[in-house]
């Protein structure tokens, strides 16, 4: 036995003796689908400035200034958001909850490929980009993402200018309201969504499944060892470095994509 097949049976054990697991998933789960981490060399932020880009009053300022970068940017996320698919580990994951294994699976990603892969209770704490919320009423709109993109995608194309006037006419307005709706997403400087129900869900679980996070961004990061104190087993899945080594029980340094699948085969087979 291989030291990748005993860690995979070391995780299959704990996982197959419990049914309140819970995942605490990071950027790292949906770089596999092709979106690129925001922190990693070549993602977004080695182009765009996040104190500028990455609040809501800054990206208008930087749009106005340089409209033709930012759109360029724009229209590449846009295409690494059409272009993804949910990947082995997301499926992986859903595969846990119908096993009766996985209670909740709580996600720092806004792609939705969580929930395409076939998980129910998903806690989302940065929201879901394909969900719009109206900033009159706050009512709120789920999308379908391929046809929402490929429609903004051609109205894009047809814009004559990317003034503020012009990209307004872009955003979806609200059924109820007629008001501007925007993605339901946390930006820099706004508080992270569902914080008490992630730290609850963390709180109660007795395994621990963390996955392709750094755990660099808090709060979220505190997550884990707050499901330590309280008790649970820590599963840490990452082909690079992070920051639980401390509170680790079972560590897998490859990527969500080959791990979670390989252990669901290991448990099926008990
Ligand atoms: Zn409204």
């Amino acid at each position: 036995m291989d030291a990748f097949d005993r860690e995979i049976s070391a995780a299959a054990e704990i996982l197959a003796l419990t049914r309140k697991a819970a995942a605490f998933c990071g950027s790292g789960v949906s770089a596999e689908s092709g979106i690129s981490t925001f922190r990693d060399p070549g993602g977004i932020w080695e182009r765009i400035d996040p104190m500028e880009a990455g609040t809501s009053g800054g990206l208008l300022s930087s749009l106005a200034k340089n409209p033709e970068k930012m759109m360029k940017i724009f229209y590449d996320l846009l295409e690494a958001f059409e272009k993804a698919e949910c990947n082995p580990g997301h499926r992986a994951l859903a595969d846990l909850e119908k096993m009766g294994i996985l209670a909740t699976v709580i996600t720092q990603n806004i792609d939705n490929l969580q929930n395409e892969a076939g998980s129910d209770n998903i806690i989302e704490m940065h929201g879901n980009l394909f969900r719009m919320v109206c900033l009159s009423c706050r009512r709120k709109k789920k999308l379908d993402r391929k046809p929402f993109i490929r429609d903004l995608k051609l109205t894009l194309n047809n814009l004559k200018d990317y003034s503020l006037a012009s990209l307004v006419t872009l955003a979806p307005r609200c059924d109820t309201c007629g008001s501007i709706m925007r993605p339901d997403v946390v930006m820099f400087g706004e508080a992270v969504q569902d914080l008490p129900r992630a730290f609850e869900a963390g709180g109660e679980c007795e395994v621990l499944l963390v996955l392709g996070t750094s755990g660099v961004v808090y709060p979220a990061a505190d997550l884990p060892f707050e499901a330590k104190r309280k008790g649970a087993d820590i599963i840490v899945i990452n082909p690079r470095e992070n920051a639980f080594e401390e509170i680790t029980d079972v560590y897998l340094p490859m990527k969500t994509g080959s791990a979670l699948p390989a252990i669901v085969d290991k448990i099926k087979k008990k």
